[in-house]
């Protein structure tokens, strides 16, 4: 086996992809054939039920450079990326759908960057050919609510579809959470990163494997996964209702002192003195529980406490 310093792996994951896969191949193989590089195929096939398997399997008879990994069933696809990065042994690892909206034209310039000393080049898609403007309008939404919750800013219009170099992804594969949003892990890690748009193109063929249902669960798993805003809100809400309980009792006492007791309803003040106090008191309470929940959350996320990105090496 050559060194891995020159190793590239491209890690590919598929879903009820038969009539796309195959030409997905050749036109990958029309750009990395060109390349210098050792380069090595991981398809994960998601728990395809149709064809997709067997296509994928005569690709790699028919390719030495082909593995196929096969899940036992459609986990989605952020896990089936996970499986073929923690598959990857390549120096550099880059990876993309299999449909074709990732060109893999640009694949050379991304591994050029990588050599240059970045550690993530990150596709961004700079104009969607998809005429979904329903997709359009929801990722918008999604990414503007994600970076107003989270600490965490993710790029909009970041994609799947990026190349990382092996200290980036064993910082990855040190981050070992069930719910997975690659994009934003990716982002948290920090490293040396820069953006590469790319123009998407239009499905080979079939339609998108993201059905709404789909959809919502990743966007609920990057917004629960890297937001502790929701568990807060009890404090700020007990807060607000403690300051109306203060605001209340200075208006009363205020009618007492001038003595303007005809404008008080008997048995109002105290009532809502006492409602304002206790629920306020409440939402803050629990408030507390959801910043002790928020901490266990993290904890059990087992995430790296910190990544390390060079040793004696003066990069800035
Ligand atoms: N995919 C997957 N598992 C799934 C859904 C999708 O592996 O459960 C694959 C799919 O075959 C494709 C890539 O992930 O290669 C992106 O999916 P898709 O093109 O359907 O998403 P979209 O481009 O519509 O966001
Ligand atoms: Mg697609």
């Amino acid at each position: 086996m050559s060194s891995k310093k020159n190793t590239v792996d491209l890690v590919i994951p598929i879903y009820n992809e038969e009539g796309v896969v195959q030409h997905t191949h050749k036109r990958i193989c029309s750009v990395v054939d060109l390349l210098a590089h050792e380069i090595h195929f991981i398809y994960v096939d998601d728990g395809s039920s149709d064809g997709t398997a067997d296509t994928l399997r005569a690709i790699s008879a028919n390719d030495p450079r082909v593995t196929v990994l096969q899940l036992s069933r459609n986990f989605g696809h952020q896990a089936a990326l996970t499986a073929g990065l923690d598959a990857s042994t390549a120096e550099i690892v880059v990876s993309l759908d299999g449909d074709g909206q990732h060109p893999p034209e640009v694949i050379p310039q991304m591994i050029d960057f990588i050599l240059q000393g970045f550690d993530i080049v990150q596709g961004q898609r700079a104009e969607a050919s998809d005429p979904s403007i329903f997709k359009n309008v929801t990722s918008k939404i999604f990414y503007s609510l994600l970076n107003i919750v989270s600490g965490t800013t993710v790029l909009p219009g970041a994609a799947d579809f990026r190349a990382m170099s092996r200290q980036a992804v064993d910082g990855l594969k040190s981050m070992p959470e069930y719910h997975r949003f690659l994009r934003g892990m990716v982002s948290w890690m920090g490293y040396k990163a820069v953006i590469l748009p790319y123009q998407e193109t239009s499905r080979i063929a079939g339609k998108s494997k993201y059905s709404l249902g789909k959809m919502i669960r990743l966007a609920s798993d990057a917004i629960f996964s890297f937001s502790l805003t929701p568990l807060y809100i009890g404090l700020s809400t007990g807060l607000l209702f403690l300051i109306l309980a203060c605001i209340q009792i200075v208006y009363v006492s205020n009618l007492w002192l001038t003595g303007q007791f005809d404008r008080i309803v008997p048995g109002w003040s105290s009532l809502m003195a006492i409602i304002l106090i206790a629920s306020g008191t409440i939402m803050i309470l629990l408030g507390f529980i959801g910043v002790y929940i928020g901490y266990i959350f993290q904890e059990i996320k087992r995430r790296p406490v910190y990544l390390i990105r060079g040793e004696n090496k003066d990069e800035q």
